[in-house]
């Protein structure tokens, strides 16, 4: 592999997928400069998960011991039923992921992975380079005059000039429009409540302690509707991941405000313990918005500008897979220009969009396919499924 010490590169965007590319960037010996248009680096008030193919990669950039103080590890993902409660799956996470696949399934808070994150890229005392981070910088124009040197421009006309320049800005990707790739955003008619709650609230009520007895992943199943939750912190947060049928105002403003008693409201006829533990959430703990997502599009790249992440391959979040996917873009990302000089980052782009663009594609559509699977009326599409499930069949992506 050539050393890439003289080569640099820009990245838009400073979320988990930005900053996962820019460490792994950094460790190749590529200079980073990462664009981020808010304030402050950071990442909603949420929990995520990362299944062992993202673990691994972590693990491999040297986060262990970083990972190991941030992360909660569920024994186990349950499956259960929505009007009863009634557990229909059950699959092994905790040991028999990392005596299976080598590698975690991990929960976190998303701040704290990112900070993680943060903090690798500008340790002084790590490999390579230290990462340049620039808050406040939102980009709204390339200039591609020289188009070996992609210039990001910034809205207050800041110049960052690379020998290559990544969009990892979003499901609404600006560099992706400045790259003239198709509009693939679709709305898929499905919200979602994000809600953190207490650990401490749900332990000290009778109706909600049983939630704290295993740290387990859990998913309800209903008719139309979903419900995730997790234990991150150690069990100082429960995360809710609650999806439901979009209202035409939120569909509207994609973002609306929302409370704990219309997330629980958002269940009727579910088994009693869903209200109980939703009712639990604090209003200012509950945020809503409308799901959107990206139609598969293998368009990634064009000459020294690419995609990666959301950006490329927004998908819903019915597999936990999309930092995730966004994380192994990074690596391979890295892999290939890491074994280039500047004179051959657009064959190494080239190369990273062959390589990830066909398997993120079949995450994304596996992703749609669970709509459909997860939120089966009651009847004998649903009974099928609860068979699956009773045999280890977790969704689409079996
Ligand atoms: P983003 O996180 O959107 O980051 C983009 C960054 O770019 C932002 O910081 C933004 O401010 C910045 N930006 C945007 N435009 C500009 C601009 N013009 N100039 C400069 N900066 C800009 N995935 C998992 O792997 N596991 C999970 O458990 C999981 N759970 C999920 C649960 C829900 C409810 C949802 C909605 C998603 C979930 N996902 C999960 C998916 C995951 O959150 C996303 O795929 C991931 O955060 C995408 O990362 P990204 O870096 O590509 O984009």
């Amino acid at each position: 592999m050539a050393p890439s010490q003289s080569f640099e590169a820009t990245i838009v965007g400073g979320g988990l997928g930005g900053l996962t590319a820019a460490l792994a960037l950094r460790q190749r010996g590529v200079r980073v400069t990462v664009l981020e248009q808010a304030a402050q680096l950071g990442e909603v008030g949420a929990g995520i998960q990362t299944a062992p193919n993202a673990s691994r990669l972590l693990l491999g950039m040297g986060l262990r011991k970083e990972l190991e103080a941030i992360h909660t590890e569920p024994l186990d993902q349950v499956r259960r039923r929505w009007k009863d409660g009634s557990v229909v799956g059950l699959t092994s996470l905790g040991q028999h992921c990392k005596d299976t696949y080598n590698a975690p399934y991990w929960h976190y808070h998303r701040a704290d992975l990112h900070r993680v994150l943060m903090d690798a890229c500008t340790d002084p005392g790590g490999p390579g380079p230290v990462v340049t981070l620039h808050t406040s910088s939102r980009v709204t124009e390339l200039d591609r005059t020289d188009p070996a040197r992609p210039v990001a421009v910034t809205e207050g006309g800041e110049r960052y000039a690379g020998d290559v320049l990544i969009g990892a800005d979003g499901i609404r990707s600006k560099v992706r429009d400045l790259m003239g790739a198709e509009d693939t955003l679709e709305f898929s008619g499905e919200m979602c409540f994000r809600a953190l709650i207490s650990g401490d609230a749900i332990a000290a009520d009778p109706a909600t302690r049983w939630l704290v007895d295993r740290f387990q992943s859990t998913i309800w199943y209903g008719p139309d509707r979903h419900l995730v939750h997790y234990m991150i912190r150690g069990g100082e947060y429960l995360n809710i991941v609650a999806i439901v049928p979009c209202t035409d105002e939120v569909a509207e403003k994609w973002t609306v405000p929302s409370s704990s008693a219309e997330l629980a409201a958002a269940y009727p006829g579910w088994d009693d313990r869903v209200p109980a533990m939703l009712s639990k959430a604090k209003d200012d703990d509950v945020s809503l918005f409308a799901l959107y997502y990206r139609r598969r599009d293998p368009v990634w790249q064009d000459g020294r500008v690419a995609l990666l992440g959301d950006a490329c391959h927004a998908m819903l979040p019915y597999q936990a897979q999309g930092a995730s996917q966004a994380m192994e873009d990074a690596a391979v990302l890295a892999e290939e220009l890491g074994a280039v000089t500047a004179d051959g980052v657009e064959q190494g782009l080239r190369r990273y969009v062959d390589r990830r663009a066909k398997h993120a594609g079949m995450v994304q559509d596996a992703s749609l396919r669970n709509k459909d699977f997860y939120h089966y009326p009651d009847g004998p599409e649903q009974r099928e499924r609860d068979r699956k499930l009773a045999r280890g069949f977790s969704g689409e992506s079996d």
